[in-house]
């Protein structure tokens, strides 16, 4: 097609295609085991799609309100309560959002202006970066502290001045696995006292979390919750990343200016689906058995490695294992990323890719939502690298 002369000048001159969209093509194209995007090969619960099948068939297939469906919102304000003793109005205060990407957009763009810093951790997930980048902000980043990936708190301290509007935390983390505690939240409390900024909490691996430890969500502490959007995925608690289904919960004022973006983005999220769960939420075991399925996994995966050369790192939540191959090669981890696909059939994502300039650890991250036989196929061949 011939375009047209002018020229463009790039809003993101720097930003490529999406890792999880590079590997997920490498690996299809070398017919490799896809251990690379984050999202399960097993089925979501067939009771959950023939509800939405119901709902579609009795016609329920026009917008939605622009802030979800009362009944979900009401499902998921009472999910709140038990789990983390914290109370958002459903009228006010929930908003379901066409999955957790969305909803960290529409925060984004809603509350920072140009020139505002936002506190980024890294390695950060993909989205965040660009996103506060796109609306004007200066992302400002803080490392998190190997081998455990945690915050130092005396570094936050240290960044935070008049100018910073939002601070981005994601617990339990992709792509680490690390997981914030009780300790963590109080530190950001203390730190937030007292100043216009407002948190972005990404929670969407809330339930699955492993070896016993209890999601820190924010909404446990309400000094920290009242100037937090917290963001949920339906995708990851369900198996159902495709359907882009999440939400977002924050206090009222902050809701205002989150539905005034959120309803020129997409308007509404998919209508049928919110019927369905609504139905499905009520079926808590759905959720709360997620940590000890997927615990089950990391260790499954990590049992049949753990004699190959890949050294495993802690993984205490998400779909994420990390492997260390610094005993196997010297090469970038890109570039081993790539040969792990190309040459011994296994896609993976390198870690480096998470930050703005490039760490490389040589660390690779490993999805293991995936069934036993695809981990078992996976691991044969991580087995034979020497
Ligand atoms: N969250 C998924 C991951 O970390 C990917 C989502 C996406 O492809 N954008 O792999």
């Amino acid at each position: 097609m011939s375009h047209f002369q002018g020229t463009i000048k790039s809003k993101l001159p720097t930003t490529g295609t999406s890792i999880f969209t590079v590997m997920s093509a490498l690996a299809r194209e070398h017919n490799a085991i896809n251990l690379s995007q984050g999202f399960p090969d097993f089925e979501c619960s067939a009771e959950l799609v023939s509800l939405v099948n119901q709902y579609m068939k009795k016609g329920l297939n026009q917008y939605a309100p622009m802030q979800g469906i009362l009944p979900l919102r009401e499902t998921i304000a009472q999910k709140m309560e038990e789990l983390y003793s914290a109370k958002y109005d459903p009228e006010t205060e929930v908003n379901i959002t066409a999955g957790g990407t969305q909803a960290i957009y529409a925060a984004i763009a809603a509350t920072v202006q140009e020139g505002d810093e936002v506190i980024v951790f890294e390695p950060a997930y993909d989205c965040y970066v660009p996103a506060i980048e796109l609306n004007g902000g200066i992302p400002v980043f803080v490392q998190l502290k190997a081998p455990d990936y945690s915050i130092d708190w005396n570094e936050v301290k240290k960044v935070v001045n008049q100018h910073t509007r939002m601070i981005m935390i994601n617990t339990p983390h992709n792509p680490t696995g690390a997981v914030m505690t009780a300790k963590d939240m109080q530190q950001l409390e203390k730190i937030t006292r007292g100043i216009d900024i407002v948190v972005v909490s990404d929670e969407v691996y809330e339930h699955i979390i492993f070896d016993g430890s209890e999601h820190q969500s924010v909404a446990r502490f309400p000094k920290l919750a009242e100037r937090t959007f917290i963001i949920f995925s339906f995708g990851k608690s369900y198996h159902t990343t495709g359907w882009k289904m999440g939400y977002v919960l924050a206090p009222a004022n902050l809701m205002a200016e989150f539905r005034k973006v959120h309803q020129f983005m997409v308007f509404c999220a998919n209508s049928p689906i919110q019927y369905a769960l609504a139905d499905y939420m009520k079926n808590k075991d759905a959720y709360l058995s997620l940590n000890s399925f997927y615990q089950k996994k990391r260790d499954y995966f990590n049992n049949l490695v753990k004699d190959s050369k890949f050294k495993l790192r802690p993984s205490s939540g998400s779909y994420f294992q990390s492997l260390d191959y610094s005993a196997i090669s010297n090469e970038k981890d890109t570039d081993f990323a790539v040969r792990l696909t190309k040459e011994y059939g296994v896609a993976s994502v390198p870690i480096s890719v998470f930050y703005h300039k490039p760490i490389d650890n040589k660390l690779l991250r490993f999805c293991f939502a995936k069934k036993e036989d695809t981990l078992e196929q996976a691991a044969e061949r991580l087995m034979k690298i020497n």
